[in-house]
């Protein structure tokens, strides 16, 4: 019997992948976007308990903004017609990861947009972008977080002409995640990419966080988006899993290997690739 338990154990291991949360953990101080009607109207946080038959129960009442922390755009946030947060395909939420790194870049111009000569290098260095991917900037911005000031880098949150932080350039704007508060950079408030691409269907992640923890490219990311019925956005919880080939690039001391993951990772990308098709012009 013992022995029965102790190789389910091994198997279970075997079978398990690294799981890197990409989320920022959700309360009161979450940044939400501050249009002057939203910046000081607090929310609704309260816990009550409450007894029913023979339990003791704790609950919560929250109030919360769909677009407030790690989020998820759903395509009708900035596309008439467009899918909503309960409508998106499952399709949609699973897919190859994709890291495009301008820490650097973003340190000396706060207004950086990344580039298609940004993804075209990527390629050259790392390889081909398969069609379906989660392609997420890492510009440091991660770091800032929750200080809203400097997430939007603005001492005057009021005025949306005063935001400063960086994003994607329309022309490479094929993507769907940034760890800033938009997809458009600060300094652009005509919301290109979201006008871009929310027609064809595409939603957005906004706030990613810990992409320094994971590789450039070779997880898997998983969305968990809530799906509410006529959502325009919601809370996401982004889990990046990672198999053996990964455990070079990060140092986790719960590292464990994975056999089964290779199926699994080409079936999600195969799915992936009937959906959507990345073009670098
Ligand atoms: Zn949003």
């Amino acid at each position: 019997m013992l022995g029965i338990t102790f190789i389910s154990l091994c198997v279970t291991l075997a079978l398990g992948r690294r799981v890197v949360d990409l989320t920022h953990t959700f309360d009161q101080n979450a940044p939400k976007y501050p249009l002057e009607q939203w910046v000081d109207k607090g929310l609704d946080w309260n816990m009550f308990r409450m007894t029913t038959l023979m339990a003791k129960l704790t609950l919560k009442v929250t109030e919360y903004y769909e677009h407030q922390g790690t989020h998820m755009d759903a395509p009708m946030h900035s596309a008439r017609g467009g899918e909503d947060m309960a409508s998106i395909s499952p399709e949609r939420l699973v897919g190859p990861g994709i890291v495009i790194d301008v820490t650097d870049k973003a340190e000396s111009d706060v207004n950086y947009a990344v580039t298609v000569e940004d993804l075209k290098k990527y390629e050259a260095d790392h390889g081909r972008i398969p069609p379906g991917a989660i392609i997420m900037m890492n510009s440091g911005w991660a770091r800032k977080y929750p200080d809203s000031n400097k997430v939007f880098g603005s001492q005057n949150l009021s005025d949306p002409l005063s935001f400063r932080f960086p994003g994607f350039s329309l022309e490479a704007c094929n993507v769907v995640g940034v760890d800033t508060p938009s997809v458009d950079p600060g300094i652009a408030p005509e919301y290109y990419c979201h006008n871009h691409l929310q027609p064809s269907g595409v939603p957005l992640l906004e706030y990613v966080a810990n992409l320094d923890a994971i590789p450039v490219r070779g997880s898997t990311i998983v969305l968990g988006a809530i799906k509410m019925r006529e959502g325009t956005g919601g809370p996401t919880r982004i889990f990046a899993l990672l198999d053996d080939e990964n455990d070079g690039f990060i140092n986790g001391a719960n590292s464990v290997s994975s056999r089964g993951a290779i199926g699994l990772l080409s079936l999600s990308t195969l799915w992936i690739s009937n959906v959507t098709t990345l073009e670098i012009k």
